[in-house]
């Protein structure tokens, strides 16, 4: 009998359980006139320490098992006591060659058994995929929270100081400047959430025209240019002295190249230097956006582009975001049949986002 015990805390609640078994089995039983007392020996393989797979599994508590017969039985036994062995387990499994039916029989319940360890590990790997996205979620929600909360705050305690009057002329114009900044930022957020949202149902469309992409990444760059000069960041831009035309979305498109640059920017320590670079390349327009910045860890790069991604070390130079811009910047890249990559050497060694989106050529319009 194979038992599957999914949820120990320690290999030694396994012996406790184990202990008991023996002892529920060893309780006399009334059979048909007799008295029966029985005895077992229990081999105990522990997931995944011992092994990860089913049949490695089984093997080794074969191993123990076999182990605990050679030195009497009506005991248990974990793997150490399968190595320290004198006889190979092998030499003891059978004392005589089985008959062909009974080879069979054991054949098949050695397979349903790895079959129910294996369906046991893959439940056991769900529930932990299931417990690590509801925690994301909750980390999320409070994000989330926290965000919402600054900002309102702000505009709380402007309203406020507006009920009970002002102190000087200029108040109300500077009260007025705050709170429509804050419902700005929380637009900015909420939107970002609505379209975080399509992209998890999958419902993110775009409506696209023919326009000129060189145009739109400069007004993203003069767009950013007042906030980097405000962090003493410089920025060198190589814009295209042609239109580039493609097929896009002009809101959409902004929105890219701003996310990009808006990162560029905040997670690059005041002084830093940031290139943007636009260039036709084949039926391809290759966009570059560049900082020497604090970079991207090599672990998190294969996942930066995956939604609520964000490096536990930037948030102590930048906190604020919701993890959410990447994961629109990729997916808005791919509803323009392009892609995006990132590129880091490490640890403040800087990022290089590259964006390829297919051109209109000239015989094709
Ligand atoms: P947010 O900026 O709101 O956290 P993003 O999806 O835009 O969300 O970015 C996700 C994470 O990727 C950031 O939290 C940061 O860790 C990392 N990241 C993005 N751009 C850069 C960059 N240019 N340099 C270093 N890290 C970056």
């Amino acid at each position: 009998f194979v038992v599957l015990l999914s949820e120990l805390s320690q290999p030694s609640d396994a012996a406790d359980i184990a202990m008991k078994m023996l002892e529920a089995l060893a309780a006399p039983t009334q059979i048909a006139g007799h008295v029966l007392s029985l005895t077992a020996s229990i081999g105990i393989a522990v997931f995944p320490s011992d092994a990860t797979t089913g049949p490695e599994l089984i093997e080794i508590a074969d191993g123990a098992m076999y182990a605990v017969k050679r030195r009497g039985g009506s005991s248990f036994g974990f793997q150490e006591l399968a190595r320290t062995g004198s006889a190979p387990a092998s030499e003891l499994i059978v004392s005589r060659r089985p008959k062909l039916s009974e080879q069979l029989d054991m054949a098949q319940l050695r397979q349903a058994n790895e079959q129910l360890v294996m369906t046991a590990l893959a439940a056991h790997k769900l529930k932990d995929f299931a417990d690590e996205a509801r925690d994301n979620k909750v980390k999320f929600l409070a994000m989330v929270v926290h965000e919402l909360r600054t900002p309102l705050t702000a505009i709380q305690l402007a309203a406020d100081m507006l009920r009970f009057g002002h102190t000087d002329e200029a108040q109300p114009k500077r009260l007025q400047a705050i709170i429509e900044e804050e419902v700005k930022h929380l637009v900015f957020l909420i939107e970002d959430l609505v379209d975080a949202s399509r992209i998890s149902t999958g419902k993110l469309r775009i409506e696209l025209n023919e326009l000129d992409v060189g145009a739109i990444l400069e007004k993203a760059v003069e767009a950013n240019i007042s906030i980097m000069a405000g962090r003493s960041q410089t920025i060198e831009a190589k814009f295209s002295p042609k239109p580039i035309l493609l097929r896009g979305s002009k809101v959409r498109l902004k929105q890219i190249f701003s996310n990009l640059l808006d990162n560029a920017s905040k997670y690059t320590p005041a002084g830093g230097h940031i290139e943007v670079s636009i260039e036709v390349v084949g039926d391809e327009v290759l966009i570059v956006v560049s900082d020497n910045g604090i970079g991207i860890p090599p672990h998190i790069l294969p996942h930066i582009f995956d939604l609520f991604v964000q490096e536990p070390g930037a948030l102590t130079l930048h906190s604020g975001g919701l993890g959410i811009g990447l994961a629109l910047v990729h997916e808005l890249v791919a509803a323009h049949q392009g892609t995006v990559s990132a590129q880091s050497s490490g640890r403040n060694r800087g990022s290089k986002f590259i964006v390829t989106l297919p051109t209109i050529r000239a015989d094709q319009k």
